[in-house]
């Protein structure tokens, strides 16, 4: 449970090491915060890491300050622990906040059942399984989503943390293949380049992914000369993707709950970078990870990245909340972020951690309500 709740922070707040200093910047000036309040139906939630091992009190303290500083939904990663979240979510609750139940979906690092499947893990195209051989990082344990078996445990997951009484959402994060291209400002730190698709980082060539593929196209993947530039091998992927998504949002639905996604910032990139359509599946909501500090963008690409997003997902009943990872940024760049996202049609914003949140930032998003 420890080192699960560790493993439970994503990629990227690892990756960056969270090495920034806290930046203190003045309260955002008025005409910015008249601009963005007058909105009650603009969402702000913040994804947060729990630890059994704290008291109810702590839990009861934290929460009662992000629901001062206007936050409305907590994302809890209980490490997929149903117990502890059904201890939690009335605490939340308790103080006006809603609840939504985390979990790691393909990525299962440390999971006790799935390690007794060694078979059940995603294959790189050079030969190497994610029990034992992983890629960039430690915790990198991707399960195939091919595998009925692998599946089937996945979702059993999300249905335990969908019984819960009084959540929202499930929420999937990790719902993807390992990343076949890092974000281009975390590629140093690796000391990598990344310009094709390299096999290393290219997933799942297991028994099952290539002979299921085999029995629609009549080809092995296995065997093509560059299998980057074959549409059909990219859309059996995303569509492996897509069918435990929507699998998943039967079996929320059936518990009366709603499901939502952490996802890659617009649909084309989240293709592009780790075989994810988010606009194709059926969701609820989807909470798009519009981290411009890992892209080395500026602040205005969130809006851009953002509008992508509401776009594709134009006619759909699925709604879209702009995620923004807030260490690196000053307590204005927040503010900033907040009308970008609503000026591009956003229904809420999501704030990447709620344990680095400053005490300027929590100021400046209870001053934008
Ligand atoms: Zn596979």
């Amino acid at each position: 449970m420890k080192t699960n709740n560790v493993l439970t922070l994503i990629l990227a707040v690892v990756l960056l090491g969270c090495q920034q200093k806290q930046p203190k910047e003045a309260a955002p000036a008025a005409s910015t915060m008249a601009e963005v309040s007058g909105n009650e139906d603009f969402k702000y939630w913040t994804w947060i890491t729990a630890d059994a091992n704290r008291d109810d009190s702590t839990y009861v303290a934290e929460f009662s300050k992000y629901k001062n500083s206007g936050i409305d939904a907590v994302l809890i990663n209980t490490g997929t622990d149903p117990e502890l979240l059904g201890r939690l979510t009335p605490l939340a609750k308790q103080e006006g906040l809603e609840v939504h139940a985390w979990i790691m979906a393909m990525n299962r690092p440390g999971d006790s059942v799935a390690l007794q499947h060694p078979e059940w893990y995603a294959v790189s195209r050079d030969g190497n399984s994610c029990f034992d051989h992983r890629p960039y990082v430690d915790y990198y344990q991707w399960l195939c989503p091919t595998r009925k078996p692998a599946r089937e445990h996945v979702l059993h997951l999300v249905e335990e943390l969908a019984k819960v009484n009084g959540i929202e959402t499930v929420h999937l994060d990790y719902i993807r293949y390992s990343d076949i291209f890092l974000p281009v400002g975390l590629l140093p730190k690796y000391d990598l380049k990344q310009e094709t698709e390299l096999p290393e980082f290219d997933f799942c060539y297991c028994d099952v992914c290539v002979s299921e593929f085999e029995k629609i196209h009549h080809k092995n993947p296995r065997e093509l000369s560059n299998p980057a530039v074959d549409m059909e091998w990219k859309q059996f992927r995303l569509n492996q993707i897509k069918a435990v998504v929507d699998d998943a949002y039967d079996i929320v639905h059936k518990h009366g709950k709603k499901l939502s996604a952490a996802v890659f910032p617009y649909p084309e990139m989240a293709d592009h970078m780790v075989r994810q359509r988010w606009d194709k599946w059926n969701i609820d909501m989807v909470l798009p990870m519009i981290y411009h500090n890992f892209y080395n963008e500026e602040v205005d690409w969130i809006g851009f990245a953002t509008k992508q997003g509401v776009e594709d997902l134009k006619g759909s009943s699925t709604s879209l909340h702009t995620g923004i990872f807030v260490p690196p940024m000053t307590a204005d760049q927040v503010v900033q972020a907040i009308v970008l996202a609503k000026e591009n049609g956003a229904k809420g914003i999501s704030f990447f951690d709620g344990n680095s949140l400053t005490t300027e930032q929590l100021h400046a998003i209870k001053a934008t309500k």
